[in-house]
């Protein structure tokens, strides 16, 4: 039985495979980031501070998963060697 609200941090933090994340909040975003690979040294700050636990882990790099990014720029903002760029939804 899945149980509504379980933790493994000490705050209300989600993660992608648990049920605070069973919801589509990419469908409303307007910017997404974009990720500089050639910049990023896998220090997993932006995982860290992404509010709904959406980076995917790659081995050598994080990647957002669409379905749940919200778009709010906070990876962006902490990444120390400013490896995303936020781009407007619809721009190539
Ligand atoms: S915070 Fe920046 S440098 Fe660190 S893993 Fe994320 S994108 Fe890469
Ligand atoms: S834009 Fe916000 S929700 Fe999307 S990956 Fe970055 S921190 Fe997470």
């Amino acid at each position: 039985m899945i149980k509504k609200f379980q933790f493994r941090e000490e705050a209300g933090w989600s993660h992608a495979d648990e049920i605070l994340l069973c919801l589509d909040t990419g469908s409303w975003r307007v910017e997404r980031p974009v990720l500089n690979k050639e910049k990023c040294n896998y220090c997993g700050l932006c995982a860290l501070f992404c509010p709904t636990q959406c980076m995917v882990d790659r081995d050598d790099h994080f990647e957002p998963n669409l379905a749940f990014c919200k778009g709010c720029g906070i990876c962006a903002n902490e990444c120390p060697r400013k490896a995303f760029r936020m781009r407007k939804e619809g721009d190539a």
